[in-house]
């Protein structure tokens, strides 16, 4: 036996530390489909109760579509459950080719490759395309999954203030030597809901010769006027080089991700980008369902012009009832609150209210910038989002934090 009590110690020692300073993240099991409402067991072993989801990705409310379900069903009839083979080897059916090239045309893109998940393609894209001789220049807020992913390219890292335009323009000059520069920002920031200026980005790669990548997770599906993204938004669509994405978010919610972009970078991923050589291809049920997912969306906006007056509505009655929401246009809600139990506390007060919602802290967010981030769905009605509101108001009174600005919620309960 060599996991010793003095090893186990080790270790129940960090777990002690971490909740006692409030910040133990709870188990919580749901018991239903993924949607609007849910069957939760909460604590651990007691009984169900049913609340309403208010921190799911599922944006257009398409996780338990019955469509989308259908079209999987379809296709585990028609293509079976799994693929026992990575994409290379014999992982690669007719479906996977149709659902790349759904992607590229929704995407306005040149081609698209899947990999088993957006972290997988943010693993794989710089590797695959970038050497030493190349420099990346990021956003200083982009995704975890972005940062691991440049972590494993011998390409020259630097970063530049967060949607800082002067700055990103001065280390632009900085590395007019390198062989290429590739520019990586997320479309839409997941914790804060901000957009990228594209708009500006692009005019910058045009006038330094640099590429651009874009992680369009939390944005593809319903930002832009026919939910194509933060480059449809921006009038920029030709402008972007290469996108990363899920389907594990607006697009169904179930799992899989992609690189889109130029085929000669799309090209070199399938020849070289390691989670597309050696980790299983994607699964046909999902396949089919991420192709139904695409004709829904590319026919119709009528989910993602629900969201939109979800998002507006939503922003409105929080403002009104004094919380502190950092504005903005995306279904992404950040009520601030910088202080982690502070955050972790009012989203236990809310559940007992009916509302699922988190409290983010460090590492999730920035150390002093914790929160509760609220996500809106198309799934959600009227009534859902004003007994949302209600609870916030109700917790928020609790707390004392209504009409409460930044400095006035730290000098109360400290970040
Ligand atoms: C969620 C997310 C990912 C990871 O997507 P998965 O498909 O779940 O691996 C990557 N990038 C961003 C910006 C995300 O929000």
């Amino acid at each position: 036996m060599a996991y010793s009590e003095k090893t186990r110690n080790v270790f129940t020692g960090e777990i002690v530390a971490i909740k006692d300073k409030g910040l133990f993240k709870e188990k919580r099991f749901i018991c239903s489909p993924q949607d609007a409402e849910i069957t939760v067991e909460y604590p651990e072993g007691s009984s169900l109760s049913k609340v309403l989801n208010f921190c799911a990705n599922n944006y257009l409310g398409l996780s338990s579509h019955p469509d989308v379900v259908k079209a999987a069903h379809e296709g585990l009839d028609a293509r079976g459950y799994g693929m026992s083979s990575v994409r290379f080897i014999c992982g690669t059916q007719d479906i996977h080719r149709e659902l790349q090239d759904k992607v590229s045309k929704f995407l306005g893109m040149e081609d698209t490759l899947l990999f088993p998940s957006c972290m997988d393609a943010n693993s794989g894209v710089f590797e695959a395309v970038l050497g030493q001789d190349d420099v990346i220049i990021a956003d200083r807020l982009i995704h975890a999954s972005l940062v691991d992913g440049i972590r494993l390219c011998s390409a020259e890292y630097d970063t530049f203030k967060h949607m800082n335009m002067k700055h990103l323009r001065k280390k632009l000059e900085l590395h007019q030597d390198k062989r290429t520069r590739m520019v990586v920002t997320d479309g839409v920031f997941s914790m804060d809901g901000d957009l990228a200026p594209l708009d500006e980005m692009v005019a910058l790669c045009n006038e330094y010769d640099a590429m651009l990548l874009v992680d369009e997770s939390h944005a593809s599906g319903f930002i832009g006027k026919t939910g194509r993204g933060t480059h449809e938004h921006f009038g920029v669509i030709d402008g972007v080089d290469i996108i990363t994405t899920t389907f594990g978010k607006g697009l169904g919610g179930a799992s899989g991700g992609c690189v889109s972009g130029r085929k000669e970078i799309v090209e070199l991923c399938r020849q070289k980008a390691r989670p597309y050589l050696f980790s299983n291809s994607l699964a046909p049920p999902i396949v089919n369902a991420s192709i139904k997912v695409i004709d829904l969306i590319s026919g119709s906006t009528e989910r993602r012009d629900k969201l939109e007056w979800n998002t507006d509505y939503f922003r409105k009655g929080m403002e009104k009832a004094g919380l502190n929401i950092r504005s903005g246009e995306t279904p992404i809600v950040p009520v601030m609150l910088y202080n982690a139990k502070l955050a972790n506390d009012m989203a236990r007060d809310m559940y007992a209210e009916g509302i699922y919602v988190i409290g983010f802290f460090f590492p999730v967010v920035p150390a002093g910038a914790a929160r509760i981030r609220v996500q809106l769905s198309a799934a959600h009605e009227k009534e859902h989002l004003d007994k949302c509101v209600e609870a916030f108001r109700k917790v928020g009174e609790k707390y004392g934090i209504l009409g409460l600005g930044k400095s006035e919620i730290i000098e109360k309960y400290g970040n």
